[in-house]
This record gives C-alpha cells, structure tokens and sequence, in this order.
C-alpha cells in the first residue's frame, strides 16, 4: 500500500491520508441532483470522485465509496409540476440518465449510491438526535438547527459567525432563533410530496441527507469526503454541524473539493445558461473526450472550457492509443530497449508517486507520454525485449486502472477519435463514403503509374481534412486532420 498525500481543505495544507481503519478508507462524495441532464461542470465533480476512488484502489487500499442521489428537492419538484408528472418519477428518470452518463465518463462503480427517498428513517433519526442533544428546535412543523450552539461552526469553510449575521434582515425569518439557523425537516406545502414524521408530514432539508447517508453506510466517523468547491460552505460545513452535533464525535478528517470548470471566466452553471449537457457532449464527441478534457489539468486547478481543450485531448489519446495498438503489434524476444528497463521501473515509481501527491494526474500522464515517446523512437529499430515490452504493458495497466485514461478496445476509440476530428471540423469535413472513393480510386491510379492523378486526387483529400498513410505492408490508411 503506498501512503497517500492529499490537500486537507480542513487544515488548508497537504497531509498523509489518515484512515480510522488502515488500510480502508471511508469515502462519501456529494452527488448530483437529478431534475435534468447533468453538464459537463457536474461531470468535473463526478470524474475527479472517481479518480479518488481508483487512484486509492490501484495503489492498495480498500475503499467503500458513497455516492447520493439527490432526489428530493425544489428544483425536482418545480420541473415535475411544469411537466405536471410526479417528482418521484422525475426524479427516477433523471437517476437513470444520471447513471447512463456515467457509463459514457467510464467510471468504475461506487460501492453505494444511495438516494433521499430511500434514507428517509435515517433522516428523520438523525433530527430527533438533533433535538435530543439540543442542537435543534421546531416551531409549527419545521425543525431547524441552531447554529450558534455548535462551538466550532466555521472550521471548514473558515467563516465567522458574527460576519453571517452581518447584513441579514433577521425579521424576514422571524421564527429563527439566529439567522444563520438552517433547515432540518419543512413542513408540506400542497402539491409537494412528503413523509411522515414526528413533527408533522413534510421533507428534509438538503444538507441532513448527506450527513444520515454517510452515517449509514459509512458509521460516525469518515475519513475522506468531497465535493466541488461550492459546496464547502454552506453544504459541507452543515454537515459538519449536523453529524458531530448527531453523533459527539468527529465526522470526517479530510476534506477535498475539487475546483470549477469555467465557460469563459464565469462558472458553467444551468442559471447562467453557458450549459453543455454531458449526454450532448457525448453523441457529438465521445465520453472517453470528456474525460480526457476533465482530467488534463490538476483538480484544484480551474479548467476552461473551450474548443483547443477539445483538441488537445484528440491529439493525446491517439497517440496513446496508437502506442497501444503498436505495443500489442511489436515483435518480442529481441534485444530492443533491454537497456531502458531499470529506468522504467524508476519511472513506474514515479507515476505511482505523482497519483499519490495528492492525485497528480498531469505529472503521473507527464511521465507516461515520455515513455511513449522513447517506445516510438526504438520501436522501428526491430524485436523488442521481452522484459521492456512487459513492463511496458504493466505500466499501461496501471494506468488504466488509476485513471481510466486508456482504454481496452484502442482501435474503437481511434474510429470515435476519427469522428470527434470530423465533428471538429464541421461541414469542411469529406463525408467518409466520398473519402473511400477516392482513395479506391488513389490506388487504381498508383496501380497504372498513372501518378499525375494520384497527386491530384491526394490534394482533393486534404482539401476534405484528409491524411493519407501508405503503410510498409501495402495496405493505405487515412485519418481526419487534427
Ligand atoms: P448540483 O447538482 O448543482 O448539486 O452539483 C453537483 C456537483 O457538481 C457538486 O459537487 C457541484 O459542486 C459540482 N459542480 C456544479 N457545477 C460545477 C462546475 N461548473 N464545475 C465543477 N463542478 C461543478
Ligand atoms: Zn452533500
């Protein structure tokens, strides 16, 4: 198992992942709500838990990972009603749609993906612990949490209490003990679904689901929790109030957000309307794009969404899907790069230890694009060694593992590459059946040394976005221009 570092947002500074369990980590991410398809900005958040998840796993821990679905909710039931269908189903729907895309992202599952409607008595328990402790207090069907009485309120998100309050017109809550006092249980308006409980029929607030989630399928006590940046005040530092009110004792010792995908300078969000749903992505591009795109830049670091990112991560994955399809290709039992395998088990260190410096994705893909590199070049010479060429593959693995970054079916994705390039290039682009054509046609006239018509027709398929390749075996391949 190789100890882990990551960046504590509690203590603002890197440390050793600390497990209560060695060995284990307790992982619990914030998931999305599901009222509509989710954009590219939620598929950021739900990439980057699962780098976690698989760079711990690869590296030798166990992980039990919690992942919720929001599924009741305001924004559920104010689309419901438009489409006049029931929250619950829409809700449903949304769960599914959700879980599609996830596919596309290529995530490996979280061992529990619990939702709202299904944690209901969890809840309800967690907010007579509540008041039972004197945390919290009801007035006419609603329960709310008293802020003030939790000494440590601010930890996470380092916000004073005093400078909440400033500014607040506290008559607008009137029934609030403190303004700063948020919402446990509402009761039921008309129209909205509900449950029973103690104080009357109504639904949770937002923040008391993750806490009961965690508590469920985790215990009192987590140890890694994350989420986007957004959601370390007031979401995660409610948590935080809830669950050691809840339970009198810490909740989690680290905590992790990742940082904003940006459209221009502003935050890509469905109320700015700068949206670009993963499911829309996905049938003009691919999934496997996306995720390339998600992962190119550290996850605390901002990432601007724009059409050289698209690009860019084209170009990345066919060459490492080029090497793959080569490397499977190469011939063994000869003596090439017998010299260069020491330095790869040094570089294979190295890629561990970057993924393990606080998930250091650019760096650890740094050092693999070199080791493709130094393949292209000594690949050409002739038979590989069986040594390089293994340690080779093994690399690949783990890496394929850590990040999903690579992908099994390489030609596959290089077809879908081919696709994204065509997509890229919009209605400049020679549709493939015309392409075929002409390169049927190419050879008849290489075949006749009827070379003039040749060139001709080579400058007809770059004017498509076209790339010509006369492979050594005979056979001719093309390729859309990146
Ligand atoms: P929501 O459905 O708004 O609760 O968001 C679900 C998850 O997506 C949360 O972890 C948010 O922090 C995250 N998220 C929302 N918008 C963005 C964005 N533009 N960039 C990165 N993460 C985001
Ligand atoms: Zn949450």
């Amino acid at each position: 198992m190789q100890k882990i570092k990551i960046f504590n947002n509690l203590t603002r500074s890197k440390e050793e992942l600390k497990t209560v369990t060695p060995g284990l980590v307790k992982f619990y991410s914030c998931g999305p709500t599901t009222y509509d398809f989710l954009h590219v900005g939620n598929a950021r958040a739900l990439v980057v838990g699962d780098l976690f998840h698989r760079v711990m796993k690869s590296l030798g821990y166990q992980v039990t990972f919690v992942r919720n679905y929001t599924d009741v909710d305001d924004k559920i039931i104010d689309r419901a009603n438009e489409l006049k269908v029931s929250s619950i189903e829409h809700a449903d729907r949304f769960v599914k749609e959700c879980e599609k895309d996830m596919q596309y992202l290529g995530m490996i599952p979280a061992t529990f993906t619990p939702k709202v409607t299904e944690t209901m008595k969890e809840i309800i328990q967690m907010i007579e612990d509540l008041i039972k402790n004197g945390f919290a207090y009801e007035i006419n069907g609603e329960v709310l949490y008293h802020v003030p009485l939790f000494k440590e309120y601010g930890k996470l998100s380092k916000v004073q209490l005093e400078s909440l309050q400033h500014g607040i017109r506290v008559e607008v809550d009137g029934h609030k003990k403190h303004p700063s006092d948020f919402v446990l249980w509402k009761p039921a308006k008309s129209g909205e679904p509900f449950w029973e409980s103690p104080w009357g029929n109504g639904r949770p607030g937002w923040h008391i689901e993750c806490s009961a989630m965690a508590k469920k399928y985790l215990g009192k006590t987590i140890d890694l929790h994350h989420g986007g940046v957004d959601l370390q005040f007031p979401h995660h530092e409610n948590e935080i109030a809830q669950s050691e009110a809840a339970n009198s004792c810490e909740f989690c010792h680290t905590w992790a957000h990742n940082e904003f995908l940006n459209f221009g300078s502003e935050k890509m969000s469905k109320s700015l309307g700068n949206v670009v749903t993963i499911r829309k992505f996905v049938e003009t591009y691919s999934g496997e794009v996306l995720r390339h795109i998600l992962l190119s830049v550290h996850y605390r670091s901002k990432l601007d969404w724009s059409e050289e990112a698209i690009e860019k991560a084209v170009q990345e994955m066919e060459r490492i899907h080029q090497f793959t399809i080569d490397l499977k290709k190469a011939f063994i039992n000869g003596v090439i790069g017998e010299e260069m395998v020491t330095d790869l088990i040094v570089t294979e260190e190295k890629i561990k230890e970057e993924l393990a410096n606080d998930f250091n994705v650019p760096a650890a893909m740094g050092l693999f694009f070199g080791m493709i590199k130094d393949f292209n070049r000594v690949s050409k010479m002739g038979a590989l060694n069986t040594n390089y060429a293994k340690k080779l593959r093994e690399i690949t693995s783990f890496i394929q593992e850590s990040t999903g970054l690579v992908h099994k079916d390489a030609e596959d994705i290089m077809k879908k590459l081919n696709q994204t390039k065509k997509n890229l290039k919009g209605s400049s682009a020679g549709d493939e059946g015309q392409i075929e054509k002409l390169i049927e046609e190419r050879k008849i006239a290489r075949s006749t040394k009827n070379w003039a018509r040749s060139d001709e027709i080579r400058a007809e398929l770059t004017k498509l976005g076209v790339e010509v390749k006369d492979n050594p075996d005979g056979t001719v391949s093309w390729t859309y221009k990146a």
